[in-house]
């Protein structure tokens, strides 16, 4: 990959979002792995096609879009079905994320990939930056986002690959435990930080 990549990652509430705004007002370009699976599974898309002719047209919604809560549902206790799926649309968003990389036009770019270490996406990218916060947190500030029972939070939280893990993994650590102003100074230091080591991989392509 000629391009400086960054892997951003986090667990839920860690972050993420805020984290990769703040790079985008410095100019750096957003390659967001959630947004990429949802365009490869748009309506008239390969991805859609394919799931369709293989688990019905039952997977769509009343507007012909990918009913996802009922193919998560489907697949939800059927390994072989979810690894089909995988096998399906990985290597796409794989692809889809390389060529939204290559079409970026800022000095390196930051990947939003929330199971970033857990699907191996690490392997994509140059660096990797955990946005990292205590999982009490990450709890009370999901639960104020998006209006859910802590017990939910707690599920997806032990899920995911755990704190000390993500932290072992990561070649930088952003800490979010503070105000917004202080996360502002702490991406500002990152970006320096970055534009220098995409200049140094420039150099030797
Ligand atoms: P993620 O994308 O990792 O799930 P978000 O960036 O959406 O996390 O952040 C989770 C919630 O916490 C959001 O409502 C966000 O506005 C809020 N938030 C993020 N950072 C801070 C902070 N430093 N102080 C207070 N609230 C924050």
């Amino acid at each position: 990959m000629s391009k400086f990549v960054v892997g951003l990652t986090g667990g839920i509430g860690s972050g993420k979002t805020t984290v990769a705004n703040l790079f985008a007002e410095e100019g750096i370009c957003l390659v967001d792995a959630d947004v990429v699976a949802r365009e490869v599974v748009a309506p008239g898309s390969h991805g859609l096609n394919a799931i369709i002719r293989h688990f019905g047209t039952e997977m769509l919604t009343a507007s012909g879009e990918l009913d996802r809560a009922k193919l998560r549902q489907r697949v939800f206790n059927d390994e072989q079905e979810r690894q089909w799926l995988n096998q399906l649309l990985h290597p796409m968003i794989r692809q889809e994320m390389l060529l939204q990389v290559e079409k970026a036009t800022s000095d390196y770019v930051i990947m939003v990939v929330p199971l970033l270490f857990e699907n191996g996406l690490d392997r994509l990218v140059h660096r990797t930056l955990v946005v990292d916060i205590s999982p009490e947190l990450q709890v009370s500030r999901t639960v104020k986002r998006d209006n859910v029972d802590a017990t939910q939070v707690n599920n997806i939280i032990n899920s995911q690959c755990s704190r000390s893990e993500k932290l072992a993994r990561a070649d930088d650590i952003i800490d979010n435990h503070g105000e917004i102003s202080r996360l502002k100074r702490e991406v500002h230091a990152l970006h320096q930080r970055y534009l220098q080591l995409s200049g140094n991989h420039n150099a030797h392509d």
